[in-house]
């Protein structure tokens, strides 16, 4: 997987999910609703005078997402202003950490490679620039929403240990996950950004700004090693300095020289006073932390004895995973981790749903598969009412009759049988002058027929039977 000579590093800023903002009242997560510069009071706005005053809930998910990456959680949480005169903070800095992150010196284990996670800390998201009608050269003229300034973002820093793209993704989705797992961050409704460092051969270093999700970042740095070669190659030099990735035209563009940290005037924040973070806190946020992603791959394959690839589907929802627990004891490990992370994930991923966002319940579930499991309904059945339970959401014995789901006794088959053999005379030609296929034909017409209640290997059984006499 490793490309030669390449260095990645990643800056990744996780929007999270809380009730307020950073350091206000003022709601989180409302982009778009209500009408922007609405949700916005004196102390976002940053007006004289105002104080801001932090969010436990942000602190509390700070701490528990640096213990679930293995960092060295710092005694105290301090906040620095990070000056800068732009349209988006309508303060002129932006309170942040900067000498001391609340979290540092963690790693992320990414299949069999350790990945060293460099700092952890928080900070707030400045306001949203809508360039109207083109991009930042070409707009006619930008708005400004403040509704998302002050918001609370976690910025998560690694060493440049990733060397190939494909591992800044699988980190990337691993990061999310982790952060889902803990509660601290919604993939639904909120966004994941990067900025990424990259060198190749030794050369200098490259920072592309702004990819979003954990997708096109794979695509972002193929393009950008890429043009780093191609430079190489031509025996040309590439200048240290940062470029803005534009994921419609796949291409990123030269921004602007490297501004290092310097540049920015950073004072400690003189409104917020140092919060100690004592150590019975760090060790009662370690306690509380819930089973992680990894933990919870690792007992399935243990408890259950499945496969790790039904293991891995099943971990990337944790309410898929739950539900998928509630079903073991009724019908057995094998067949709950084969229909959750096969025909249930597939019918949620097509309506692009979460577990919880879908009216799927446990129990409905449980019902359908012990039906399935007694041999009362055939898979293709089974499939449809879980279609059904998730378009159309009822008991699911109801979708069952409605359809006439139940599977067709010995009787009925042998009827469906007989019609489709005097109805397809050229297929039974077939079949006799020694076309084997022709009877899977016949089979399909047999499920057609009996609307999937029919079992194909009794059909197939029956079939064979009636044709050889
Ligand atoms: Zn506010």
């Amino acid at each position: 997987m490793s490309d030669e000579g390449v260095k990645i590093g990643l800056e990744t800023h996780v929007q999270l999910d809380t009730e307020t903002k950073l350091f206000c009242d003022c709601p989180n997560n409302t982009e778009g609703t209500p009408a922007p510069n609405t949700s916005t009071c004196e102390i976002c706005l940053g007006m004289p005078g105002s104080k801001p005053v932090p969010n436990q809930a942000v602190i509390d998910y700070a701490l528990q997402t640096g213990l679930a990456l293995d960092c060295a959680i710092h005694d105290s949480i301090v906040f620095s202003r990070k000056t800068y005169f732009y349209p988006d903070m309508s303060k002129n800095f932006q309170i942040t950490q900067y000498e001391d992150p609340i979290a540092r010196n963690g790693t992320v284990e990414l299949d069999g490679m350790e990945i060293g996670i460099r700092r952890v800390h928080i900070e707030e998201d400045p306001a949203k620039l809508d360039h109207v009608g083109g991009s930042m050269d070409s707009a006619n003229y930008t708005l400004v929403d403040y509704n998302r300034a002050g918001t609370p973002l976690l910025e998560i820093v690694t060493d440049p240990d990733f060397t190939a793209p494909e591992e800044a993704r699988t980190y990337l989705q691993k990061l999310a996950r982790i952060m889902q797992y803990l509660g601290a961050y919604d993939p639904e409704r909120l966004t994941i950004k990067s900025d990424a460092n990259v060198s190749v051969n030794g050369g200098n270093r490259v920072e592309i700004k702004n990819i979003t999700g954990t997708r096109e970042i794979e695509e972002a740095l193929k393009h950008e090693i890429q043009r780093q070669r191609r430079a190489y190659r031509n025996g040309k030099d590439v200048p240290q300095e940062t470029r803005n990735w534009d994921p419609d035209a796949g291409v990123t563009r030269s921004m602007r020289s490297k501004e290092s940290e310097e540049d920015y005037g950073y004072i400690v924040e003189p409104d917020l006073i140092m919060i100690p973070v004592s150590e019975d806190a760090v060790q009662s946020a370690d306690a509380s932390l819930p089973e992680l992603p990894d933990e919870k791959r690792s007992r399935f394959l243990e408890e259950h004895g499945i496969e790790k690839e039904l293991a891995d589907a099943l971990i990337t929802d944790p309410a898929l995973a739950d539900a998928f627990e509630e079903s073991v004891e009724a019908v057995g490990a094998d067949m709950a981790a084969s229909w959750f992370s096969g025909p249930i994930k597939k019918t949620l991923n097509y309506h692009e749903l979460t577990y919880t966002e879908s009216p799927l319940r446990s129990a409905w579930i449980v019902t359908v598969l012990a039906k399935l499991d007694d041999g009362e309904i055939s898979d293709q059945a089974a499939e449809t009412v879980i279609r059904e339970l998730v378009e159309n959401p009822r008991e699911p014995e109801a979708i069952i009759k409605e359809q006439g789901l139940e599977k067709a006794g010995g009787d009925e088959i042998q009827q469906f049988v007989e019609d489709v053999i005097e109805e397809n005379p050229d297929a039974v030609d077939d079949y006799n002058s020694g076309d084997e296929n022709a009877v899977n034909f016949l089979v399909g017409q047999v499920m057609q027929k009996s609307q999937g209640s029919a079992d194909p290997k009794e059909a197939r059984e029956l079939l064979i039977e009636q044709l050889s006499s």
